[in-house]
């Protein structure tokens, strides 16, 4: 367990929230920011032990951050948004999961792990909009850690960076509420969700469950924001050929343009001693499926070398149009506006 001091720090980073209402306990809460929906009496904790009823009121993160980079979109990774283009992207701490093979353990799980010590750092909205600035960034992306459990504060600072023209995404796990997405969504113009596994067995041993992850793929999308999907292909837990079949086929009937992201599990956290990381075979076999399921855009992640599977080909004519090279654009191909030169074909996704 955390000290008394280290949950002081956090504490003082926090203020009155906006997804609650009251409980039927007298001052209590509900928290609706993720499917979670934590009744908090006096004093009481969330899951995700960030959020804690104060005074009958819903204190939430607030006004800090754990980590500010300016990155390439395609890091995130988006691939079908504004390719090459810098992103000012920021943390926060926590998360409403708990996976044992997480790459970002040390911000993702502070509260629940004594070996997690990264601190708060106070960060004014101002701060990140003028990071953005001067990097040039046309895009602001809250990631690292799960970025929905401060909504209010990603959302705040979403409408600023609006308001400055700034283009806004998230990286998320996608364990929001129905209360969340409306709440984000009109200011959001692209997510990439993390789709951790697909059998409700699965998301149990991360503390989730499998349909809320869905709705908020499904809700985004109708919404109108770009999404963009992410599975962590890790032996044993999400590489059986049934389940990705099965993840790929949901993904295809929300829409057969959504990017389906495909990266190589690398032993972490938890599971330093557990399975070897996942070759380049089954991850190309993983690839092979979701496009034989009905996806256009399958892209092979977190391989030194993808042989070709990170780069964007034409659905109409199998022109290569995006080369990549890790994170780096080496070729586009594209039109300005987003279509194949050869046969015309437009590609979703945001192009400019
Ligand atoms: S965000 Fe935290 S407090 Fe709110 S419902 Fe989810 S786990 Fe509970």
């Amino acid at each position: 367990m955390k000290t008394p001091e280290y949950r002081q720090r956090l504490d003082e980073h926090t203020r009155p929230g906006t997804l609650w209402r009251p409980g039927a306990a007298p001052g209590s809460v509900v928290c609706v920011a993720c499917p979670q929906r934590c009744r908090l009496e006096e004093g009481r904790r969330g899951a995700c032990g960030l959020r804690f009823c104060h005074d009958g009121v819903l204190q939430v993160p607030w006004g800090y951050t754990s980590s500010v980079a300016v990155d390439p979109l395609e890091k995130k990774p988006f691939f079908h948004v504004c390719p090459g283009a810098g992103v000012l992207s920021f943390g926060t701490l926590g998360c409403t999961l708990r996976c044992p093979f997480c790459q970002n353990w040390a911000i993702s799980q502070t509260v629940r792990d004594d070996r997690a010590l990264v601190l708060p750092r106070p960060t004014a909205i101002e701060d990140l909009l003028a990071g953005a600035a001067a990097s040039g960034s046309a895009w602001i992306a809250a990631t690292y850690n799960e970025p929905l459990i401060a909504v209010e504060w990603v959302l705040a600072v979403f409408e600023a960076a609006r308001r400055r023209g700034l283009r806004t995404a998230v990286v998320s796990n996608g364990y929001a509420s129905p209360e969340t997405l409306a709440a984000l969504t009109p200011c959001l113009d692209a997510a990439n969700i993390d789709l951790k596994c697909f059998t409700e067995a699965g998301y149990r041993q991360l503390g989730g469950h499998l349909a809320p992850v869905q709705d908020c793929i499904r809700g985004l999308h109708a919404a109108g924001v770009w999404v963009e999907v992410t599975t962590l292909v890790v032996p044993g837990f999400s590489d059986d050929p049934a389940e990705l079949a099965a993840a790929a086929d949901f993904l295809a009937g929300v829409s057969p343009d959504l990017p389906w992201h495909l990266s190589a599990y690398h032993p972490d956290y938890r599971l330093l001693d557990g399975p070897a990381p996942t070759s380049p075979e089954a991850l190309q076999s993983a690839c092979d499926l979701g496009r034989q399921h009905g996806l256009r855009f399958v892209y092979a992640g977190n391989l030194a070398d993808r042989h070709g599977q990170g780069d964007t080909r034409c659905p109409g004519c199998s022109t290569a149009l995006i080369r990549r090279r890790g994170f780096a654009v080496v070729e586009r191909h594209l039109t300005a506006e987003g279509h194949c030169p050869h046969c015309g074909t437009r590609l979703a996704g945001i192009w400019y």
